[in-house]
């Protein structure tokens, strides 16, 4: 395709083929014909990534262990009426989740309802002691691990008292968490601190430069 001075230079690829395919690339070469030099071109790119078409497996981002899968028992059983997220419907959700992204990567403080915001690496204190995503495959017909009445998760699928967690750095842990669900800490033992307790019900995760497991 040769474009025109004024014609729009995004090439659409979908468009070009008249539909989206799934685990495809696309290629791309650049002319630019010009009377005088040119500095300062650039060529931007995109990639799209459509969680709902992953192949044919659907359950990518689901644990083994988890009976949920996590996110749909969230949003239609512990968050039903809670209104931040009340209303959501499992077909809303790009896909089922077992997998925990902690708010202070994403938000402004530490509690459930923050301003979305961009967080870069540098603040983070402690890489390799700070946790950035947990599993929290559950049976959710325990009610010590979901506990619909009273709103509260804590996921026990890996074992009681135990999270798989995915820190900074990029290094994977079993870490030992004894909380309760209402955020106690109940079997605490000396080298083993609180995860992130700046936020509600000891969930906050909320500070990066705090050591969540030293
Ligand atoms: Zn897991």
């Amino acid at each position: 395709m040769t474009l025109k001075p004024d014609e729009d230079y995004v090439i659409d690829f979908n468009a070009l083929l008249g539909h989206e395919t799934v685990r495809s690339v696309a290629y791309a070469v650049c002319y630019i014909r010009s009377g005088t030099d040119q500095h300062g071109l650039q060529i931007w790119w995109a990639v799209t990534i459509n969680l709902k078409s992953i192949g044919t497996n659907g359950s990518f981002y689901v644990c083994p262990a988890d009976r949920g899968p996590f996110n749909f028992v969230m949003i239609t059983k512990v968050w039903a009426s809670w209104a931040p997220v009340n209303g959501i419907k499992t077909n809303d959700l790009l896909c089922p989740n077992s997998y925990w992204y902690w708010i202070a990567f994403f938000s402004q403080g530490s509690d459930f309802a923050q301003t979305p915001h961009q967080r870069s690496v540098s603040e983070v204190k402690y890489p390799s002691q700070k946790i950035m995503m947990e599993c929290d495959a559950a049976d959710p017909k325990d009610n010590s691990q979901i506990d619909v009445v009273n709103g509260g998760t804590l996921p026990q699928a890996h074992g009681r008292d135990r999270f798989t967690t995915l820190f900074v750095d990029g290094h994977a842990s079993i870490t030992w968490y004894p909380i309760t669900m209402n955020g106690t800490p109940t079997r605490h033992r000396t080298g083993v601190w609180h995860i992130d307790p700046s936020g509600p019900f000891g969930w906050g995760m909320g500070s990066l430069d705090w050591i969540d497991v030293p």
